[in-house]
């Protein structure tokens, strides 16, 4: 997978300042603010940084937490785990793997075979709704 690299100028005149926030300083948006976390539509939720495809809606579940939350990544390798250890917790930080971009975590208390949630920023991702 090809990865993209661009400054920190180029990711400051690219992204609006909350997306800057999340996908390039590991921000975290405030619960219930996103404009995703509600979205029940079908379709795609790709990266904001790159427009990589992360998340299919088939995967997304109300998980009352205040950020949209998935099941799984469409493709595992879409995204990629690190260990986080900031604010005093224990945490699985997940990042989008073309382009580094900070997306959210990931929790072992979703609901779907794998028992995994993966807690997203709404400003990390962008919704390409189904055309049909
Ligand atoms: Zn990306």
């Amino acid at each position: 997978m090809e990865k993209i690299v661009l400054s920190d100028e180029e990711w400051r005149q690219k992204l609006t300042p909350e997306q800057y926030h999340v996908l390039r300083q590991a921000g975290t948006e405030r619960a219930f603010t996103g404009e995703l976390n509600a979205e029940k539509r079908d379709g795609e939720f790709v990266c904001a940084g790159c427009g990589t495809k992360l998340f299919d809606s088939a995967a997304k579940f109300d998980s009352g937490c205040g950020w949209p939350s998935f099941t799984a990544p469409t493709e595992a390798e879409a995204v990629s785990e690190f260990e986080d250890v900031s604010h005093g917790m224990r945490r699985i930080e997940v990042r989008c793997t073309t382009c580094d971009g900070h997306l959210g975590h990931v929790f072992p208390d979703g609901p779907g075979p794998g028992g995994l949630r993966y807690c997203m920023n709404s400003a990390a991702l962008e919704f390409d709704p189904e055309q049909d």
